[in-house]
């Protein structure tokens, strides 16, 4: 491992403590969105630990490997418009959140990580926007929809930037980016000196209680390096001088929550009683990660010993989906190409590429139209009813769906 390319972290990114404790090894893998071309194939690849601490004063879940930045983005294959639940989802968002607070078309609305500017592109008519994104390649794509594009990694140094050449914001927003971010403190201080006393900042992160709670060990890779509680949202939030007015539960990329914060606003009840459900299913407490870290090493040994069993009978296992994810579940089972004989996806940019680490060939969903495995292993297993549902005619031509996560199910 080359030291300049990952970095180890000695304190909690939150509260700076030092009370880290380690819940789950998944050993060394490459990044999970490192996909390889067929020349790649023979060249040695990066491959960095990948290991869960939990921080027992902030209760933040956290990684403490950071691997540089320029290494895991380079080259992102995901576009958020390339899926449909997503937009719909950024659809309702503005409708709801953030178009209630726009009181002119002068005010503006800045998207931190806004990908292709699929959020944006609902504001746009409203307010004036702009999305600030790392993801040169975005750029665009972005502005193509009309959503001007800031190219930077967001940082307090970036919202003086963007405070001299934009002014102040009206509305700040930031969605599932602060699972990849290293120096949390730092961009949440930008934030509260760009929204100013009058602004709101609204973000979207994956709720810790979703990993726990349905083992989902595969949102685990080198670029989510939180998982964040509410209990560690308040810590984070108030370092900052702002503080939580209202949080919701909402169905996107799993379980997430909303987070609506500013200078000064009285809070609603719903910031006690989704604090409250945290402490009754255990999130501020260590032992609540050990029972999850077991129960993800008993899936494993599972879901090895049921493949293993199906290849010794000869029998033919595919993957459905390639998303990051599924390259956690793959290097940590050790599932390769001696195993699933081609993954499917309908990215069209990593059809033709091979998943890192394990080296399975991806290609178009098509490939079942007329190819008939014996089983297939449904490694976007988090999206499995809207799966079944919809590939109901691969099930009558008898194929069978393993799902590898969670409870450990033949369907
Ligand atoms: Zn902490």
């Amino acid at each position: 491992m080359n030291m300049e390319d990952c970095i180890y972290k000695t304190t909690c990114r939150v509260c700076e403590g030092s009370d880290l404790v380690e819940v789950l090894n998944l050993g060394s893998t490459p990044p999970a969105n490192a996909y390889l071309s067929r020349e790649d194939l023979d060249k040695p690849e990066k491959s960095f630990p990948l290991v869960l601490y939990f921080c027992k004063t902030c209760s933040l879940a956290q990684l403490r490997h950071v691997v540089n930045p320029e290494i895991l983005f380079k080259g992102y294959h995901f576009l958020t418009s390339a899926s449909t639940p997503s937009v719909l989802h950024f659809k309702e968002y503005a409708e709801k959140a953030i178009i209630p607070l726009i009181t002119s078309p002068k005010d503006l609305v800045i998207d931190i990580g806004g990908n292709d500017g699929v959020l944006l592109n609902y504001i746009k008519d409203k307010a004036r926007v702009l999305n600030v994104d790392p993801a040169d390649n975005l750029a665009s794509i972005s502005e193509e929809k009309g959503v001007p594009f800031y190219p930077a990694f967001f940082t307090s140094q970036t919202a003086d930037e963007l405070l001299e050449k934009f002014g102040k914001a009206k509305v700040v927003t930031a969605n599932n980016v602060f699972a990849h971010t290293d120096p949390i403190r730092d961009v949440f201080k930008g934030v509260a000196k760009l929204i100013g006393e009058d602004g709101t900042f609204i973000f979207e992160v994956h709720w810790a209680k979703h990993l726990v709670d349905e083992s989902a060990f595969d949102q685990i890779y080198h670029e989510h390096l939180c998982f964040y509680s509410l209990h560690a949202l308040k810590v984070l939030v108030e370092a900052t001088g702002m503080q939580i007015f209202d949080v919701e539960i909402v169905q996107a990329q799993g379980q997430s929550l909303r987070v609506y914060a500013a200078k000064s606003r009285a809070p609603s009840s719903n910031v006690e009683r989704i604090l409250a459900e945290e402490k009754v299913a255990g999130l501020t407490d260590e032992a609540t990660y050990h029972a999850f870290a077991q129960h993800v090493e008993e899936n494993k040994k599972k879901v090895v010993a049921l493949l293993k069993e199906l290849k010794s009978k000869g029998k033919k296992i595919v993957g459905y989906g390639a998303p990051a994810k599924s390259n956690t579940l793959l290097n940590y089972y050790g599932v390769g190409k001696e195993t699933l004989e081609y993954l499917t996806d309908t990215t069209t940019l990593k059809q033709g590429l091979y998943s890192p680490g394990t080296h399975i060939p991806i290609v178009s969903p098509e490939k079942l139209l007329t190819d008939t495995p014996d089983y297939i292993l449904l490694l976007a297993w988090n999206f499995k009813d809207a799966i079944l549902e919809k590939e109901q005619a691969l099930r009558e031509r008898g194929i069978k769906f393993i799902i590898p996560v969670g409870n450990v199910t033949i369907v």
